[in-house]
């Protein structure tokens, strides 16, 4: 009766369900947890949406993928632009020229340029891994203050042993110019993440179908006859096709044993304040602060409640079954990785998908991109 089980309702499995829906199937949509919109669900308090599972910031410069999520939402004009805070110290990120005019209290470009490039120096050929990658690109002092404790605590281990390719992530820039990110458009959806997710899922207007159950694990489902039975109903001998968008190692039981994940943990604070920290985003750059960072959620959406909520994130080691967050991409997972993306591909009549299954360290709209382009191919 269904055409196809989509297991996971985060970002990749709900542009699945919509783009499956719209070209007339019938899709069933199990999620594990008790909502919809994976990482990116918020919740609201007293007008003010927390972002639940860390903040996300929408930001593209695929044309496609912009216009695709648009159909859904309307972005706000949000520019990411966290603050540092070290020792009690504060500097703009990313590294531009108003971090280097408050570290070293310089005042041109070229100033700037000559500090970074004696500092350099340290590091001659290929960085071979983050602490070379970090020097590399802006010096020791930048490293020491406001890389090597963040990174270290995000990730549980340090810098030299971790992949250069994930510092690459931050622009370097020499101008005044505290846009986090260099994609050409970025926002918040207005009404916030659920209107984005609701949207996608919503199948009104579309000539196939979506069902949604949450609280039902798939993987937990798929070992019972009975409750199979009961969630999919009688599949007429025909086997409904999978896109199956949770982790790739649970889904083969762990035969290989668990891929590495970093977690988080959030603690959430309300203030009877109106404003707390005056930025959306605080980076704690230092190793003894044991959070990486706070995050007052209404400046995401200009609130002027005349209260606020603070979340701290806090990076925690993780155990197969907790919530995964960050795939550890380093040599030793990636190798388990391809081990498993090997069964993938020799599973019949089940699609592998999204961050969880694919292990990639996804923004949302490389998600949303991944979805897109995979469903040419189903269908
Ligand atoms: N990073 C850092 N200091 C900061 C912010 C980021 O060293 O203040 C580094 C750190 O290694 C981190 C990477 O940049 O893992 C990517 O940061 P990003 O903010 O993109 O991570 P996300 O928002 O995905 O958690």
């Amino acid at each position: 009766m269904y055409d196809y089980l989509i297991i996971g309702a985060g970002l990749y499995g709900c542009v699945m369900a919509h783009e499956l829906a719209k070209r007339g199937k019938k899709c069933l949509v199990l999620e594990r947890r008790a909502h919809v919109g994976g990482n990116v669900y918020c919740e609201e308090r007293e007008g003010i949406r927390i972002h639940r599972y860390g903040a996300h910031i929408f930001h593209t410069s695929d044309e496609e993928v912009w216009r695709y999520a648009q159909q859904f939402v309307t972005f706000n004009h949000y520019v990411n632009s966290p603050v540092a805070n070290y020792m009690g110290h504060l500097y703009n990120l990313p590294f531009n020229m108003n971090t280097f005019r408050e570290l070293w209290d310089i005042v041109t470009p070229a100033q700037a340029r000559a500090i970074i490039d004696e500092q350099r120096k340290e590091i001659t050929g290929e960085p071979r891994n983050l602490e070379e990658q970090a020097i590399s690109l802006v010096g020791r002092d930048i490293y020491e203050k406001l890389i090597k404790g963040y990174t270290e605590k995000q990730w549980g281990r340090a810098c030299t042993e971790l992949p250069a390719f994930i510092i690459r992530r931050l622009p370097v820039r020499f101008t005044f110019d505290n846009n986090y990110f260099n994609d050409r458009y970025q926002g918040i959806p207005e009404g916030g993440y659920n209107v984005l997710i609701d949207g996608l899922l919503d199948d009104k207007k579309l000539t196939g179908s979506i069902e949604v159950r949450t609280g039902v694990d798939y993987n937990e489902l798929r070992k019972d006859a009975a409750a199979r039975k009961k969630i999919l109903g009688r599949t007429e001998g025909r086997t409904p096709e999978v896109i199956y968008t949770g982790a790739i190692d649970a889904y083969f039981d762990y035969e290989f044993g668990p891929l590495a994940y970093r977690g988080l943990r959030f603690e959430t604070d309300r203030f009877e304040e109106e404003n707390r920290q005056g930025v959306a985003v605080m980076n704690y750059t230092a190793r003894m602060v044991p959070f990486t960072r706070t995050i007052e959620h209404k400046h995401f959406e200009f609130g002027t409640q005349p209260v606020t909520y603070v979340t701290r994130e806090y990076p925690a080691d993780w155990q197969p079954g907790e919530e995964a967050y960050y795939p550890v991409n380093d040599a030793e997972n990636s190798t388990l990785y391809a081990k498993y993306a090997a069964l993938a591909k020799a599973e019949p009549h089940v699609h592998f998908g999204g961050r969880l299954a694919e292990y990639k360290y996804y923004d949302m709209d490389d998600t949303i991109r991944a979805a897109l382009d995979a469903v040419q191919t189903l269908s």
